[in-house]
């Protein structure tokens, strides 16, 4: 991952090289940009062919790691928020979303940090032993995945 530090000094110092007026007018430019290219049309293609790439990879053995459904459902997300305007997002995303400040660790909501998950039932799926976990403080939920590695071998008999 980049550090976050330089990422934001380099953002800064295009902020003093146009300006704090281009400055905000160019991130919502920049936005507006993928909000254009949302139309409801735009949605429509996007899905039709997020649907035949999956058939090709599909017949070709490629597994991707965002399901169709998924991508689908990530495009249909953002044409939704297209709606609104661009400031409109920026100040909810001010107010509401949490960046990269909530630790990551076992027990620990990834959202906002509270550390005594609800977990329900865990089940094994892909190489990992998967819990799901509910937060109350927040009221994110998600999975908790631990790998499943080799540990040993052992032998309770044989056919004999
Ligand atoms: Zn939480």
């Amino acid at each position: 991952m980049e550090d976050t530090t330089k990422v934001f000094s380099e953002i800064t110092a295009i902020e003093n090289k146009y300006g704090l007026i281009m400055f905000r007018m160019g991130l919502t430019h920049l936005v507006d940009v993928g909000f254009r290219n949302l139309t409801d049309e735009d949605v429509e293609a996007a899905i039709k062919k997020i649907i035949a790439d999956a058939e090709t990879d599909k017949a070709n053995g490629v597994i991707q790691v965002m399901t169709p459904e998924f991508q689908c459902d990530l495009v249909r997300c953002a044409a939704e928020l297209a709606k609104f305007s661009v400031w409109d997002i920026f100040a909810y995303i001010q107010e509401n979303v949490v960046i990269g400040t909530a630790k990551q660790g076992a027990g620990t909501c990834p959202e906002c940090g509270h550390d005594d998950l609800e977990y329900g039932s865990g089940s094994v799926e892909d190489n990992s032993y998967i819990y799901k976990w509910a937060c109350e403080e927040c009221g994110t939920f998600g999975r908790e995945c631990y790998d499943l590695v080799f540990s040993e071998q052992i032998v309770d008999g044989d056919k004999n």
